[in-house]
């Protein structure tokens, strides 16, 4: 690697790190930044994973059309897992019927997301994330089933099903 680059790299990186711990109270990155450095990959490089249609939900925070997964009536025993790194975020057993066209959740699998501010539609809505490579996974609302009483309403092209 060139030396100069490789020395960005390495300042940027910590840089980084101390950035996302003040700023993480603020909640207004744009995208999430991965937990793991080993998950921080480039657009290319995401681009080269994804297809074009995942890498829109799970690097650019886009929104699938409702309806439009076929996840969405996916009733099977089984556990969906990140479409970006295969960190398991969901458990059947906690997945139900919302009405709103998109695989919805009352619970995730602890410590799989989290959240940030956004205000993209003006009224702050709360984001979701895998905790892990940061993709952007949907959003979180209060008006789900006890006993959490939450809707995680996810993206089903950032999810991949694996039926048990
Ligand atoms: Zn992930």
């Amino acid at each position: 690697m060139n030396q100069f680059l490789s020395r960005r790299t390495f300042i940027l990186i910590p840089m980084m790190s101390i950035l996302k711990i003040i700023l993480k109270p603020m909640q207004v990155f744009a995208s999430s930044l991965a937990s793991r450095e080993e998950w921080n990959l480039s657009k290319d490089e995401w681009k080269s994973r994804l297809s074009p249609e995942s890498y829109y939900i799970l690097r650019e925070e886009g929104t699938e059309r409702a309806f439009s997964s076929k996840l969405n009536n996916e009733k099977r025993k089984g556990v969906f897992h990140c479409a970006g790194c295969d960190l398991p975020l969901f458990l059947s057993d906690k997945k139900y019927d919302s009405g709103t066209g998109w695989p919805s959740f009352w619970d995730s699998i602890k410590g799989s997301v989290e959240t940030k501010m956004d205000f993209k539609l003006i009224v702050p809505r709360t984001e979701y994330h895998c905790s892990r490579c940061g993709g952007h996974q949907g959003h979180v609302f209060n008006d789900g089933p006890l006993p959490t009483g939450k809707r995680y309403c996810n993206n089903g092209l950032a999810l991949r099903f694996v039926p048990s």
